[in-house]
């Protein structure tokens, strides 16, 4: 018995390593990155998120705790294609020298629409100027509303896990796995449920231009409000041209996420004999316990809404 504590310090040591090690410190700079952190790291790892549930990820501005945060991290997964542009200050204000994983690495890129008011009018327009020189405005960021390259991703955040935290490589790649074959069978019941709708009728109009993505992989045309000014009330004129256009194009509803008066949008398109489609969610999930609190659940909201839509008469 008096060897008992020397039995119990060998011991020790060796569970050690295993027993007594930490998750790893991940930091997803949105909400719809670290859905997919979550679930191919599991209880490996420990999030935080800078930019949370309904956040703008396009005009976000690091806090000190930000910066805190990525100073601890032993692994950053960020979106790239420009989207995270206050995302080079804070690694260099945080003196981040550790991995950093560009989810979207492999995804082919798509230009955003060149209509006058692309996605960048929603921006302050201080935004503009500070733009880095041979920053690539017009590359469309949103990837993720495909759901094809969501696996790109996944399968980016997995090589990524597994290099900087290989004793649990098999836990990794094991989550990973599951959770690519759910990703699949999403993308299955989205084009199932945009079966349903005839081509001619797949056509909605979108304040956000965030859909380029998905638009291409399902087949449904987003037209963005030619002219629109995402910072004011439209004018009576304004309105007039947008009803034109949504006649001329054929526009069957209209999601227009961020126009303060309902009413405006609702005569809009009565007046257009298109329909009003409510709010799509696009670059950040909802609070937690709501649809569309996760990466697969933004779809689930998403497509059913779009379908309703579209296939009103
Ligand atoms: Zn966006």
């Amino acid at each position: 018995m008096r060897f008992f504590p020397q039995y119990l310090i060998l011991a020790l040591m060796l569970v050690m390593p295993t027993a007594w090690a930490e998750p790893l410190r991940v930091v997803a700079t949105f909400s719809i990155l670290a859905d997919l952190v979550k679930n191919v790291g599991g209880a490996d790892v420990t999030v935080t998120t800078l930019v949370g549930a309904d956040g703008d990820a396009h005009v976000y501005e690091p806090t000190p705790a930000d910066a805190k945060a990525v100073g601890q991290a032993q692994l950053v997964v960020v979106n790239g294609l420009h989207f995270e542009g206050w995302m080079d200050r804070l690694l260099k204000s945080s003196a981040y020298s550790g991995e950093i994983v560009v989810a979207s690495q492999g995804v082919k890129p798509r230009q955003m629409a060149e209509e006058p008011d692309d996605h960048d009018a929603h921006q302050p327009k201080q935004e503009h100027s500070e733009k880095p020189a041979g920053h690539h405005a017009d590359t469309d960021p949103h990837a993720w509303q495909d759901l094809g390259n969501g696996q790109i991703y996944v399968n980016n955040i997995i090589t990524a896990f597994i290099k900087v935290d290989p004793a649990h490589a098999e836990a990794y790649q094991q989550r990973g796995n599951a959770y690519l074959a759910q990703l699949k069978e999403t993308d299955q019941w989205v084009r199932e449920q945009l079966a349903t709708v005839p081509p001619a009728q797949r056509r909605v109009m979108t304040s956000h231009d965030a859909f380029g993505y998905f638009g291409a992989a399902y087949g449904v045309e987003f037209l963005a409000p030619v002219g629109w000014n995402t910072e004011n009330e439209p004018s009576a004129k304004e309105i007039a041209t947008l009803i034109r256009q949504i006649k001329k194009e054929g526009t069957r509803a209209i999601f227009v996420e961020n126009m303060s008066d309902p009413r405006l949008v609702k005569q809009m398109a009565d007046e257009a004999g298109a329909v009003v489609g409510g709010a799509l969610y696009s670059d950040a999930l909802a609070p937690a316990g709501q649809p569309g609190d996760s990466y697969i659940g933004m779809f689930r909201y998403n497509v059913p809404a779009l379908v309703a839509a579209m296939a009103k008469d």
